[in-house]
């Protein structure tokens, strides 16, 4: 899995494709493994969530404000942030359950500016309807979503799951359920379960023994293909630990997932081109891709088989192991 070094993905806390907001702390949930305390009915003011906005854009560089919580889909105001977050010149994502989400938000929230939806869904969360279902079943769930967001149109799609050891067995089975949802499914996320600091007692040692790490999950994946391989980490503004480790792969072309070198290629000729690291691996216009294609075919390492990311776009897949941060901390790493 790791013949090749991987590249190492230069994003600052300050300089980085994606930041997000919490204008809510109440969700409809109550997931074991969830870090957000959940507070029914504590919302932000709406100027406070546009100030924040603004404050991104006068001190950040980014490309995606990723609307968070609790649950997005009960803010109020969700709309006005949507907008002021597309006024301001950024994509705006939603991180949600997908609950409270029906066809017709998702068109309103489209015609207010909304770029995607990043939908969690996982065997934690016993849903009304689907509580004791596995992973494997909750597949049906996940089809039932991807399928609203591709009638609506024009939206990127991310899936994300928590896994934890009971649910690791399955991780193969939603990975080949992301796979053949491409290229819609543009990135299919599995998080690392990792106990919740304010979790205690009774509760806690409930949970205890649920963690899996990063290298589990990828081995669950390569179990099931055996040509998945990473090409990217991020390590910890704070700690230096690995944070994410990424794979992507050409749409259409199931064979060979893109190199380390095209990565960061890819990379760093965004930062120089559109002043803004690469966030999101859309399918480019076709002079676009013949241009960038020139740019990079020559890079050492670069395979004629990635320059086929550049006109098909790619499907990723993004690992990530959540680290405990300490109020107040500040980055040590890349600053
Ligand atoms: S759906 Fe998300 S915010 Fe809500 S409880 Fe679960 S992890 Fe927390």
């Amino acid at each position: 899995m790791r013949n090749t070094p991987l590249y190492r993905i230069p994003w600052t806390v300050s300089d980085a494709v994606i930041t997000w907001i919490e204008p809510t702390k109440e969700c409809n949930m109550r997931c074991s493994g969830c870090f957000s305390a959940n507070n029914p009915g504590k919302h932000k003011p709406l100027r406070s969530v546009l100030s924040e906005i603004d404050a991104i854009r006068a001190g950040i560089k980014t490309d995606v404000i990723a609307i968070a919580g609790g649950d997005p889909l009960c803010y109020p105001h969700l709309t006005e942030v949507i907008r002021h977050i597309k006024e301001s010149g950024f994509h705006p994502f939603l991180i949600t359950n997908g609950a409270l989400l029906s066809p017709a938000s998702l068109a309103s929230f489209k015609a207010a500016g909304l770029s995607g939806v990043c939908l969690h869904i996982d065997s934690l969360q016993n849903r009304d309807g689907w509580a004791g279902k596995d992973e494997s079943e909750l597949n049906g769930l996940r089809q039932h979503y991807v399928d609203m967001v591709r009638r609506e149109g024009g939206l990127s799609c991310y899936l994300n799951m928590t896994v934890t050891k009971a649910n690791l067995p399955h991780v193969g089975d939603v990975y080949a359920w992301a796979r053949g949802n491409a290229p819609l499914v543009e990135l299919m996320i599995f998080i690392t379960f990792k106990t919740p600091e304010h979790i205690t007692g009774e509760q806690r040692a409930a949970i205890a023994g649920s963690e899996v790490k990063t290298d589990e999950i990828a081995a669950a994946i390569t179990a099931r293909d055996r040509n998945f391989k990473l090409c990217a980490i991020l390590r910890s503004a704070f700690s230096g630990a690995e944070k994410w480790s990424v794979a992507a792969v050409p749409c259409g072309h199931e064979d060979k997932f893109i190199s380390p070198q095209f990565f960061g290629a890819a990379q760093e000729l965004s930062r120089r081109w559109r002043g803004r690291y690469l966030g999101r691996l859309r399918k480019m216009r076709p002079w676009e891709a013949a241009l960038a294609a020139i740019l990079l075919i020559f890079r050492r390492g670069v395979a004629f088989s990635d320059i086929r990311a550049l006109f098909g776009g790619v499907q990723a897949v993004l690992i990530v192991q959540p680290e405990t941060i300490v109020w107040g901390q500040k980055p040590r790493f890349f600053m």
